[in-house]
Formats: structure tokens, sequence, C-alpha cells
């Protein structure tokens, strides 16, 4: 058992030790000063063992205060010699005899074992043996000074003192022991009430790191949703949903294939180790991992790939792999695919992760997909295709400031185009409108735009323009026109354009005008006519 500075329950039985011997010191010390008032002789002189026994106790003490003050450490090593000179001690004042020592020496002889140091039940055998032989040590010494003192020894009365010590001796023995086993309980009690704190605490340092783990992926979240909903362009959107969940997961590599109008799988963005060429080809096997992600609609791993699959990801060093739905209610949007070097890359709480930010993903990508449509549906006339009056606006708003560049306008209006209608019907109508959009958009430059501003009225606006070209377009615009070929219940016909062109630097509503008082000189002539303006002709 080893002894530590800290201890403070043994150092207060030290303590109570130490004062124990000093007491027993200081009064003997007190019999040795007040002797020669009482008897006129010193008492060195009259017993000169008392002289030997005051030595013997001091020293110890000095012994002992030395070893408590300056050697704390050497306790432990040296716990026979603390006990040898207390047995000492007791030996030395119990040889003196002085009846009044003796009761003193009895307190003393109890309290000492008690005190001396923290017991093991095993070790109060030890003590008790000890203290038997400094009894019997005593007996030896004590009987020549009863022999000397000539007072007879009755038998009885000797055997009834051995008797009488070693009862006492023996119970302090039993005493000692069943105080040791308490105080051992005491300790295990102690010992056990730290372990469960310690477990208790273990455990609540093990929920602070999960939480700290969870606050942290909360924050990536909020980012991630902040980010999502800032990006509003597709492919910006999938390149940076691949570059988080890369950061995220600490994937090898994340792809995202998203389904497209036509219902095929695009591989729209990626992040990490560049993935081959062929995957595109392998993702769209009926049975591919991708594949069946999309038809189950639920998260899987690399056990779901075909064997092809999966030899064609081990010669990439890929051998783990997870694929996630990117759905909503209402659409299935595509597939995220994460890949690990290692097997089992993607632990139960990572899957949940990437659940949670696939669901953000999907209803980020539907928004995105949704402001594309309404953008669309916002400047683009729905029938043709071709820009709107809104746009038409914006892109005036603009061009506008730049007067120093002049602006070409070329108006088109389909000629007699209510008689189509009111022959062939509103949808055949209506095709007669798309054909000539496509026309339009075939022919319109990056510089220019073709914009449909009314019914059956279109026009081809740009900035740097010059007459001859604009003629040049609207004849083949025209020409092509009119060779297109309709049918519609077994009757086939055809139709024809009249534009009107003008080109000026004093802005749009001063062109327009120019360009429309050209077109109506086209209808006024006849019809299926580009007529560049001039200012002869009456609006
Ligand atoms: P012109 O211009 O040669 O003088 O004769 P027009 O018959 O084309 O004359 P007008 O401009 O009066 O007729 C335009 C017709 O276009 C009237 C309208 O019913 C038709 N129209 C306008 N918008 C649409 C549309 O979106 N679809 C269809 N099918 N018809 C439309
Ligand atoms: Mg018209
Ligand atoms: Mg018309």
């Amino acid at each position: 058992m080893s002894l530590q500075k800290k201890d403070g329950k043994i150092q207060i039985r030290l303590g109570i030790n130490f004062k124990l011997h000093l007491l027993a010191s200081g009064i003997l010390l007190l019999v040795w000063a007040i002797y020669p008032l009482r008897n006129g002789s010193h008492l060195g002189t009259a017993n000169p063992f008392f002289l030997f026994t005051l030595f013997t106790t001091w020293g110890s003490l000095a012994v002992k205060a030395y070893v408590y003050h300056c050697h704390l450490d050497l306790i432990p090593k040296f716990f026979w010699l603390f006990d040898f000179l207390d047995v000492a001690v007791i030996s030395c004042i119990y040889h003196l005899g002085y009846f009044p020592v003796n009761f003193l020496l009895i307190l003393y002889f109890f309290l000492i074992f008690l005190s001396i140091r923290q017991f093991a039940p095993r070790e109060t055998i030890y003590l008790t043996l000890l203290s038997l032989l400094g009894f019997g040590f005593n007996t030896v010494l004590l009987w020549p000074n009863l022999q000397t003192t000539g007072q007879p020894v009755a038998p009885v009365f000797a055997g009834f003192s051995v008797l009488m010590a070693v009862t006492s001796l023996g119970l302090s023995g039993i005493f000692t022991n069943l105080y040791a086993k308490s105080d051992l309980n005491l300790a295990k009690h102690f010992q056990q009430m730290l372990d469960e704190k310690e477990a208790v605490l273990r455990e609540a340092s093990l929920t602070h790191a999960n939480l700290e783990e969870k606050y942290a992926f909360s924050y990536t979240l909020t980012l991630i949703q902040q980010s999502l909903l800032e990006e509003m362009d597709e492919a910006n959107l999938l390149s940076r949903i691949t570059d988080i969940i890369q950061g995220v997961v600490g994937s090898y590599s994340c792809a995202i294939f998203s389904i497209e109008n036509d219902q095929s799988l695009k591989l729209s963005a990626f992040s990490g180790k560049e993935l081959p060429a062929e995957i595109s080809e392998i993702v769209k096997k009926e049975h591919s991992l991708v594949a069946k992600t999309i038809k189950t609609q639920t998260i899987q791993n690399e056990e779901a790939a075909t064997a092809e699959e999966r030899i064609f990801w081990a010669q990439q060093g890929i051998n783990s792999l997870l694929a996630i739905p990117l759905s909503t209610k209402n659409n299935n949007l595509g597939v995220l695919l994460t890949t690990g070097a290692q097997s089992f890359s993607f632990n139960g709480d990572q899957q949940e992760q990437l659940m949670i930010i696939t669901n953000q993903v999907s209803l980020a990508l539907e928004n995105s997909r949704l402001h594309k449509k309404t953008s669309l549906m916002a400047w683009h006339d729905s029938l043709t295709g071709l820009y709107n009056r809104n746009y038409l606006n914006i892109f005036l708003s603009v061009v506008e400031n730049n007067t120093e560049k002049d602006l070409g306008c070329i108006l088109f209006d389909l000629d007699l185009f209510k008689v189509v209608n009111d022959t062939y019907g509103h949808s055949t109508g209506d095709i007669v409108l798309k054909e000539f959009g496509a026309i339009l958009a075939k022919h319109t430059s990056t510089r220019q735009i073709a914009v449909r501003y009314g019914g059956e009225e279109f026009m081809i606006l740009g900035l740097n323009a010059n007459t001859e070209d604009l003629f040049h377009l609207a004849q083949i615009i025209r020409r092509e026109t009119a060779a297109l070929n309709f049918s519609s219940n077994g009757e086939h016909f055809s139709i024809t354009v009249s534009c009107g062109i003008a080109v000026g630097s004093g802005g749009f509503n001063e062109v327009f005008v120019q360009a429309d008082t050209a077109l109506y000189e086209a209808k006024r002539t006849g019809r299926n006519k580009a007529i560049i303006f001039d200012p002869n002709y009456k609006g």
C-alpha cells in the first residue's frame, strides 16, 4: 500500500500519532523536571534508565518530526521504523514501571496502532504480532524490575497480568481488524462512487462532443441553404453542391446525374477526382446503381451495384459508393453519387447528413428550374420562343443609352393572316406563327434580337445596323416564308410577309415609327415586300 503526500486521511493519522508521542514525551519531561522538587535528588542519578527512556522518547520524536516535515516520501518505505520506534518508546516507558506512567502507556499503546497507518485487514495481524512481541519483551524486562523492588510476585497475579495483557492485545487486534475492514469498505465505497462519477463525466463529455458535431453540421447546413438559395443558375448550383458535399463527407469524388426533360440522364456536375468518360454510359444501363436509386427512390450503396459496375469502380480505385435520390414531392430530379476509396467509407451518421443535404438540394434544384422556367415565361413568347415585349423593354433600357450607335429595325406583319385563321382555324394559324418564328430565330445574329411584339407582328432589332444589310436579311426571310408549305385538312397553302425597314440614331420610338411607315407602304403597294423607310412615305 503506497502512501501519498496528499492523502489527507493518512496525514491526520500521522498527526495523531505524532501528538500522542509528543504528549508521552512531554509528561516524561515533566516527571523528570518535578522529581527533584519532591525527592531532593535528581531522577537521572537515582534512575539512569529514566534518562535513557527520556532520551529514546525525544530521540524517536525528533526522527519522526524530521521525516514528517522533510521526507514524507520516505514514510511508505520506513513504516517498520516508526512501528519499531513506537514499540521501543512504549517498552522503555513500561520498563520504568511507574503506575501513573502506565495509564498513559495504555492509552498510547492502544491508540498508537490505530493511528499509525492506513490499515489493510492483513496488516492488523502483523501489528498484533508486533505488539505481542513488544509485550513479551516488556514482561521479560519488567520481571527483574519487579524482583528488585522486593515485592513477591504471586504466580497467580503474574498469570492474571499476562492473560489480561494477551486478551487486551487480542481484542485490540480484533477491533483493529474490524475497524480496518470497515475502513476498507468505506474506501471501496468511495472508489465506487468515484468510478460512477467518472463514468457520468465521461458520458457527459461524449454527449458534449456529439452535440458539438451536430452543431457544426447544422451550421454547415445553414451555409448550404444560404448558398443554394442565392444561386439560381443550375450549372453553378450543381457544382457548388458537389463541392460542399465533398467537403462535408470527405468523399473521393461526388457527382450529380440529373434527369433531363426527355428523361435521359446527364452528368451535370462533379467534384474531386475526375470521373472516366464511360461513366455516362454505365449509369444509363437498366440495372445500374443510379438507375436502381431512381427506380426505388431510396438511398443505395455499392451492394446494389452490378458486378460489372463494381469492377469498373474498383479499376478507378473506388470501393464504396453511395447513391441518393434527388427528388421532391412532384419531381424526380436526379441522383447524387458519392464515392470513397475504402470499403464502407460512409457511416450511418454521414448517410443521415447526406439525406438531409440532398433534401435541401432537391428543393433548391426544383426552385432553380422553376426560376428558369418563369424567367423564360417572363421574357419569351410561349408560342414561338422568341422574345416578348417585356424583354424588348429591358433590351431598350440598355440600348437606348447607347445613342451614338445606329439602331436598325425590321418590322414583319404576316399578310392576310386573318384569312388563314378564318379558313384553316386558329390552331393552324398558330402553326404558321411558329414556323415563321423559327425562320426569324434562324436568321437573327448574336448582335440582334427577334421579338414577337403583337399577334402576327414581329421585329428584328439590332445595333450597328446598316440599311442594306437589313434589307438583304428581310428579303431572305420574306422569301423563305413564301416558300413554306402548309396543309390543313388536305388543303395546301402558303403565306407571305411584308417588311418595313428603318435605321437611325434618333432612338427606338423614331426608328419604330419609321419602320412601321415602311411596313404600311409595303402593305399598301401589294404585300409580300420589304421596303426601306423613306421620309416621303406617309404614315
Ligand atoms: P394584313 O396584315 O395583311 O393587312 O391582314 P391581316 O389579316 O393580317 O390583318 P390583321 O392584322 O387585322 O389580322 C391579324 C390577325 O391575326 C387577327 C388575329 O385573329 C390573328 N391573330 C393574332 N394573334 C394570333 C395568335 O396568337 N394566333 C392565331 N392563330 N391568330 C392570331
Ligand atoms: Mg397585323
Ligand atoms: Mg397581318
